[in-house]
């Protein structure tokens, strides 16, 4: 750890620095890991696409893609990306240095989420981990239970419609194939926010069906629809115009009761992108590394298990992550 963030010596790069650095490998594009102005950025070609839309070109000057699988050498450090299953090209960064592997998780989860390539179990020495749902409190519920009750909400009530509030990145498309799996085929009117990295999506072959821009759309035609945007986007005066909205919120957080009142969730959606505890703790099982440092999140209660197994188990306390798409 230094305070630039988690630095490898040995290659002389940081892993997603939460600031600009000469060198750094992002494991993926959410803004608490994927930062602009980096001299020279290592990532998936899916996740500098994502930093390229929400940076533009010249906040990504020097990127370099590596495809998950292909490996590279970067002075002493062999180094390659393994799928994490977090959001699309979303990477754990698999590091080989002197016969031994550290494997760096970025943000994972363990479901099914058709709009990613699936974590892949890479055994290891050392595994850093997040553990944003750390406790054993955190059990995700099944997601498709979840986008069932929009699904309810919307045929009970035809004369509003459904504001669900997601991230843009990875949270909206799931909840889309959610939507499309569960049958529904309908138009998905959607925020301005949410459309360049839909179109990544698409490019990238993961089907969302139709699309349609909520803005512009008149209250009449959006009765009985359902209206994808940012939370914060329910109290803008953008949403002064939806036919009086049912407001869902997708997140992990909305079992937690206090957050879902503060977010003004009237149907909060338990939907993580995050591994929760039993996805956390098969993980730390799986990998069967000798240590494990935990970066982020709530880090006690899996630094307990991890010892209770025999591991050396240690809090990387990483500054700067307020997880963004949970
Ligand atoms: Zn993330
Ligand atoms: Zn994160």
């Amino acid at each position: 750890m230094t305070p630039q963030g988690l630095y490898c010596s040995p290659g002389d790069f940081y892993i997603d620095p939460p600031g600009a650095v000469a060198r750094a490998v992002v494991t993926h594009g959410h803004a608490d890991h994927a930062r602009p102005g980096h001299g020279h950025a290592l990532a998936t070609p899916e996740t500098l696409d994502t930093m390229r839309h929400r940076f533009g070109a010249d906040g990504v000057p020097n990127g370099q893609a590596l495809p998950y699988g292909e490996s590279l050498t970067i002075k002493d450090v062999t180094l390659r990306f393994a799928p994490a299953g977090h959001v699309l090209g979303s990477a754990q960064a698999v590091l080989e240095y002197d016969g031994q592997r550290i494997v760096v998780s970025g943000d994972y989860k363990r479901r099914a989420d058709p709009t990613c390539t699936p974590f892949e179990v890479v055994t290891c020495d050392v595994f850093i981990t997040e553990a944003t749902f750390g406790l054993p409190v955190f059990r995700h519920p099944d997601a498709s239970a979840e986008i069932a009750k929009v699904l309810r909400a919307r045929a009970a009530s035809p004369e509003r419609c459904v504001f669900v509030g997601v991230y843009a990145l990875g949270k909206a498309q799931r909840v889309m194939t959610l939507l499309r799996q569960a049958g529904y085929d309908a138009p998905l009117y959607i925020h301005g926010a949410l459309e360049g990295l839909c179109a990544l999506y698409e490019r990238y072959g993961i089907a969302l069906g139709e699309l349609r821009a909520a803005t512009g759309a008149s209250e009449d035609e959006l009765r009985g629809q359902i209206v994808l945007a940012p939370p914060s986007a329910a109290r803008d005066r953008w949403a002064r115009r939806l036919p009086d909205p049912v407001i869902a919120v997708a997140s992990g957080w909305m079992g937690v009761r206090a957050r879902a009142r503060q977010r003004g969730a009237e149907l909060p959606l338990t939907i993580s992108d995050h591994a929760d505890w039993d996805e956390l703790t098969r993980t730390i099982r799986d990998v069967q590394a000798r240590e494990i440092w935990v970066t982020h999140g709530r880090e006690d209660a899996l630094i307990h298990y991890a010892a209770s197994l025999g591991m050396t188990a240690r809090a990387l306390s990483l500054i700067g992550r307020e997880e963004e798409g949970e």
